[in-house]
């Protein structure tokens, strides 16, 4: 199939041209004005008062705590995950219908890939992984799928307690052996569905996990993810743990390279800022689940200078709660603000939609295909509606998409040159039918409190230095 896109409004350095685009096959097959149509199969588009930018990532999320979104109290992290691993969904049927809805979501707030940090459910870990694929690729979104790692038990995320000797239900061994086994099921990157290496991060899992996963990484060309500092409690935690800080430890342990991510990044000191550059590691940042959980502002504006990489996450809608991918790219835009009075610092809404694309295809590894308005780039690309009202009245569209508050303005998405979204309508799945899923697979629960959150209670305020 092919497309011709006609009148589009695209930015260029000095402000928009209204240019022609043609998609053939999965790519950007030309830009210019009065391009010719393609092969007899062609469609035509009128994109006359639209807007054509590179498709977003979503470069962390964790799918399935839609289930959860909006119930879970106002709690730092520690005692936030104590309950949500509480309340998991128990079923595939379940991850299946989240994976479902936050791809639907990211496709109408401008992303074209997702990066799921897929929670699995366990004794059904595969089952898991299988349940998300087949939602995405129903979807037709771009997935990388991590499935999260651990392989020590809850506890053992607090400072001054058990540490590494709580027990998990797998070893080590048993662990990688699982995420193996759904590399070699599930990892099509020429489909649009890929696997990548996942471990939560150091709170949670030991070097040999990260050793292991970064070993498998090499030997399938995967790209890395983990989370990392997200809490002032991590990065306690790995002084006690490693003698040092997370990011010298994983660096020892030889896991940062070009194509590792790495969700949140909140507690980072200048020598960590300057590893993360050397090693070419990316930085998701994640504002609203930042600030949904307290766990503080990640030094974004250092991270730039020091030329890191960085990408926009929604993180699970259980921390933030939403999957509006628009909605954090602002907030994570203009956030940074009050932590640096010199204005010269501060992100323009231009290079907030570049880090949202190309910085987020180069945390991936795909900043050669994705992530641009390219000739023989990927035809990952998002059309939108600059006549809808809050894209009005007409100044800089880039500048209105980022700060205000978009509704409505994603008219059409391509992912590997198929539209997937079309008049603002996903057309690959029934929308109005996962509606009816989500409302019948749920209840209205709003006092449900977790007894685990309630014993881990006592024990984070002391580590904390938080009154009885
Ligand atoms: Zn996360």
């Amino acid at each position: 199939m092919s497309y011709v896109l006609r009148n589009a409004l695209i930015p260029t350095a000095s402000g928009y041209e209204t240019t022609d685009v043609r998609i053939e096959g999965e790519q950007i097959a030309a830009i210019g004005k009065g391009l010719l149509a393609g092969a007899p199969d062609s469609v035509e588009l009128n994109a006359d008062n639209k807007l054509l930018l590179p498709g977003f990532v979503n470069a962390h999320t964790h799918s399935s705590e839609l289930w959860q979104r909006g119930i879970i109290p106002p709690y730092p992290l520690e005692l936030w995950l104590a309950q949500l691993h509480e309340y998991a969904p128990p079923d595939p049927e379940k991850i299946y219908l989240s994976a479902l809805a936050t791809a639907v979501e990211t496709l109408l707030s401008g992303g074209t890939t997702v990066v799921d940090h897929l929670i699995l459910i366990p004794g059904q870990e595969l089952a898991t992984v299988e349940a998300a694929v087949r939602a995405y690729r129903e979807v037709g979104i771009r997935a990388f799928i991590g499935p999260l790692l651990q392989d020590q038990a809850l506890p053992a995320c607090l400072p001054g307690g058990e540490g590494g000797s709580a027990a998990y239900p797998l070893s080590t061994a048993e662990v990688l052996a699982m995420l193996e086994e759904a590399i070699q099921k599930y990892h099509r990157p020429e489909e649009g569905i890929s696997l990548m290496v996942a471990p939560t991060g150091i709170q949670l899992c030991s070097d040999k996990l990260f050793e292991g996963c970064a070993e498998l990484s090499q030997k399938y060309n995967l790209p890395r993810h983990a989370h990392l500092l997200e809490t002032r409690a991590q990065q306690l935690l790995a002084q006690e743990k490693y003698g040092c800080s997370a990011v010298e430890h994983l660096e020892r342990l030889g896991y940062l390279d070009r194509k590792t991510s790495l969700a949140h990044c909140v507690w980072l000191t200048a020598s960590d800022i300057e590893i993360l550059a050397r090693t070419g590691s990316t930085v998701v940042h994640n504002p609203l689940s930042n600030l949904r959980l307290g766990s503080g502002i990640a030094p974004i504006l250092k991270y730039r200078q020091a030329g890191v990489n960085v990408a926009f996450g929604c993180d699970g809608a259980a921390s933030n709660d939403s999957q509006d991918l628009l909605e954090a790219i602002k907030i994570g835009t203009i956030l940074h603000n009050v932590t640096d009075p010199d204005y010269r610092h501060w992100i323009s809404p231009r290079e907030s939609v570049e880090m949202a694309s190309r910085g987020g295809a180069i945390g991936l590894g795909l900043g050669d295909k994705l992530g641009s308005l390219e000739v023989g780039k990927q035809a990952d690309l998002v059309l939108y509606d600059l006549t809808q009202l809050s894209l009005l009245p007409r100044t800089d569209p880039i500048g209105l998409l980022v700060l205000g508050r978009p509704t409505q303005a994603v008219h059409s998405v391509w992912i590997r040159g198929k539209q997937v979204v079309a008049d603002g309508e996903v057309t690959t799945v029934d929308v109005a039918k996962l509606r009816q899923e989500l409302f019948r697979h749920s209840s209205w629960d709003p006092f449900r409190r977790s007894q685990q959150a309630a014993q881990l209670e006592a024990r984070y305020r002391q580590v904390m230095g938080l009154p009885g």
